[in-house]
């Protein structure tokens, strides 16, 4: 039977859920899609009161509130000011999960989860994305990715999204499986080209186009040299795109 949390807050300021979450074994709630699978061994903490839910433009940087769920953060991307970082992330989210799924997911929540095979997070990577915690201090993803000692309230992701194109390409079992390998591409218009993949390491990471390192160690989707090899050729085709 799965288990309930012990007790649900539902905080009216940030500054109210940062306290309640100072404690050990108390959890932010976001959509819920996987706190909530998970069997919950503590407290929870619901975000939805705290006015995380904007999508703000401002000189080419896209600010997302935590709460934003990934279908409303979809639907906003095809208002957006005309730039080729736009449709990227659009394709990544939609490449996130079903949308029943979709519908509940947050962006925070989304981030905070770490998933290894997750594309939209290597979308955001490409995209220089960094996070804004409850105390205010912004922090890089690919930091908060590598280190799992970062944690604490994320209540908005700050986007880079200039003028520029992408691409994404993949190796999965299935189009709707996970991905065993996936690189993202983005080509900021007189900027230099930024990769990020899924399936090389541990978490989706940023990754040197010339020396791409792969660290996985391989599981039932494919093994370390399926992966490898892959990892070189989505590269490859990456490049030939950004060219
Ligand atoms: C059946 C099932 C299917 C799934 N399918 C997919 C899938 O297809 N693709 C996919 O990518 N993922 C999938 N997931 C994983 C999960 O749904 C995602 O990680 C999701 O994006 C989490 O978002 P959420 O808002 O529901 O987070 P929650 O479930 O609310 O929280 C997830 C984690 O993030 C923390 N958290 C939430 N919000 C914040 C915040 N603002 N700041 C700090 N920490 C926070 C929570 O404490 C918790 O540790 C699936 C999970 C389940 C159970």
């Amino acid at each position: 039977m799965s288990r309930q949390p012990s007790a649900y807050h539902r905080p009216q300021s940030v500054d109210e859920a940062m306290g309640l979450l100072e404690k050990t074994a108390v959890y932010s709630l976001g959509g819920g899609t996987k706190l909530l699978a998970d069997d919950v061994q503590g407290e929870v903490v619901d975000l939805q009161d705290l006015n995380l839910d904007a999508i703000e433009w401002t000189d080419g940087v896209l600010t997302v509130g935590a709460m934003v769920t990934l279908t409303d953060f979809a639907a906003r991307l095809a208002d957006a000011p005309t730039t080729g970082a736009a449709p990227l992330l659009a394709d990544a989210i939609h490449r996130a999960g079903a949308n029943t799924y979709r519908n509940a997911a947050t962006i925070g929540g989304s981030i905070a989860s770490r998933l290894p095979d997750s594309e939209l997070l290597a979308a955001l990577l490409v995209l220089d994305a960094t996070l804004v915690m409850g105390d205010g201090a912004e922090v890089a993803l690919a930091e908060y990715l590598a280190d799992d000692t970062i944690m604490g309230l994320i209540t908005a992701v700050r986007i880079q999204c200039t003028t520029g194109h992408g691409k994404a390409d993949r190796v999965a079992r299935t189009p709707a499986d996970y991905p065993i390998v996936s690189v993202i591409m983005w080509q900021p218009a007189g900027g230099e080209m930024r990769i990020a993949g899924t399936g090389m390491n541990a978490r989706p990471a940023l990754l040197n186009a010339d020396n791409p390192v792969c660290t996985h160690p391989g599981d039932f989707r494919g093994n370390a040299a399926y992966r490898a090899k892959m990892t070189a050729v989505l590269i490859k085709r990456a490049a030939a795109a950004a060219a």
